[in-house]
């Protein structure tokens, strides 16, 4: 997507080769129009495939996942980040390494508000090497729900959550892909 890739050109700001900092326009402050191009974006590429609920995990794919939850007409889940309790059986839980922080922690569902009835749409914001992903698709599968595919801001393309997804079936929609990245320089597919 243009306008996105554009804008990463313009305020993104690669730290390293691995880590790239948008807290400008999507994670610290929002550009909420850009994020709704985004949303129409991921909405017009999952129209009719059934989607039910639009999923995200805790904090930063709550903005485009919100937005596209409206664009598709379903509700939004939040998968929650919060420290593994003892037993609880209303929760869905499983363990994720953190990309950025290199820790683990625990994501959590509650049993409520997703069913085998539903259809879902992942949405967040980076897929990195596709921890997070694929801790959210095994919630969704402890429900007994189906997953749409996975929809991301931003893929860097060098680092495997990308091939991880889509070697295990999941149908991953980037609007921006990155090729590499060093300080101060951003390639993109
Ligand atoms: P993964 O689980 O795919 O390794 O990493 C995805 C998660 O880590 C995203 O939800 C995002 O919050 C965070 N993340 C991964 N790479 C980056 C990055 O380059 N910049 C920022 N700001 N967050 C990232």
């Amino acid at each position: 997507m243009k306008l996105l890739e554009d804008r990463i050109r313009k305020d993104g700001r690669a730290i390293n080769a691995d880590i790239l900092k948008v807290d400008t326009f999507i994670n610290h402050q929002v550009d909420p129009a850009l994020m709704l191009e985004c949303a129409k974006d991921f909405a017009e590429h999952f129209k009719g495939q059934g989607v039910t609920k639009v999923a995200t995990i805790e904090s930063s794919g709550i903005a485009p996942a919100l937005l596209t939850s409206i664009e598709m007409g379903v509700p939004l889940v939040i998968l929650k980040k919060q420290p593994s309790k003892v037993l609880n059986d209303d929760l869905y839980q499983t363990m994720v390494t953190s990309f950025t922080k290199g820790t683990n922690y625990e994501l959590t569902l509650s049993r409520k508000v997703i069913d085998e009835k539903d259809h879902v749409l992942l949405i967040d914001d980076f897929l990195a090497n596709g921890e997070a992903a694929t801790g959210a698709v095994r919630l969704v599968r402890m429900a007994h729900a189906t997953v749409a595919g996975v929809g991301v801001l931003i893929e860097k393309s060098f680092q495997p959550g990308n091939k991880k997804l889509t070697e295990a079936g999941f149908e991953v929609y980037s609007l921006a892909k990155i090729k590499s990245m060093s300080e101060g320089t951003i390639e993109f597919v």
